[in-house]
């Protein structure tokens, strides 16, 4: 019998801005420089902390999808949800905020993780000041900036995460509550940011 956990979490953002990539470079260590549209999927990762194992399934998606009718389906049950943006494109932060409405009141509750995720730092940096304001004015729990390309702080926003999901649902990782139209409130001051 599998005695492991699930932990689900799922990736937000508009195209282009390196879901995927983040994705391949954290469960199989590559990085694709080719764009592929329908490489959308479902990734799985198993883990263990604390002799306890966990299965990691980790959720991506084309963004025009979740416009419609799947978004309840892709977003129900997630204990993290990670929105990315680009630091090389302000258009792709500009619509994080309405995409994280939309997915916060469809099936994450309070204790669902936050993440706010600045990739392809490699192309251009954001200051460390500047990540924080927009994180904590989003209400999120943790922030990285990260580069697909070059691996930086791509396993370690992973596996915060994770880390954070386990400190926050821990035994309920099963048994979860969901409250489909409570919207998570942002819990101050407990926002940390890797940039
Ligand atoms: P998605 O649509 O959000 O899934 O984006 P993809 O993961 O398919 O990436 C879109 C394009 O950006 C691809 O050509 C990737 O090779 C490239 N890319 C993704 N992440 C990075 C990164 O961190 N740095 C750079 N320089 N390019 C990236
Ligand atoms: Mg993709």
């Amino acid at each position: 019998m599998d005695q492991s956990k699930s932990i689900k979490i799922i990736l937000i953002g508009k195209g282009y801005v390196g879901k995927t990539s983040l994705l391949l470079n954290y469960t199989k260590g590559v990085f694709v420089d080719t764009y592929q549209t329908t490489s959308e999927g479902l990734e799985r990762r198993q883990l263990e902390r604390n002799g306890e194992k966990y299965n990691i399934s980790l959720w991506d998606t084309a963004g025009q999808y979740l416009f419609h009718s799947i978004l309840p389906m892709y977003v129900r049950g997630a204990n993290a949800v990670i929105m990315v943006f680009a630091t090389d494109s302000l258009h792709s932060f500009s619509e994080i905020d309405d995409w994280k409405s939309k997915v916060m009141k469809r099936g994450t509750n309070e204790d669902t993780v936050l993440v706010l995720v600045a990739n392809k730092c490699d192309v251009q940096r954001m200051t460390e000041n500047d990540m924080e304001q927009l994180a904590t004015f989003g209400g999120y729990d943790l922030c990285f900036q990260t580069s697909a390309k070059t691996g930086e702080n791509v396993n370690r926003m992973f596996e915060e995460t994770i880390d954070l999901v386990i400190e926050r649902f821990g035994d309920n990782l099963q048994k979860r509550d969901i409250d489909l139209n409570r919207e998570k409130q942002p819990k101050r001051g407990s926002l940390k940011c890797t940039c």
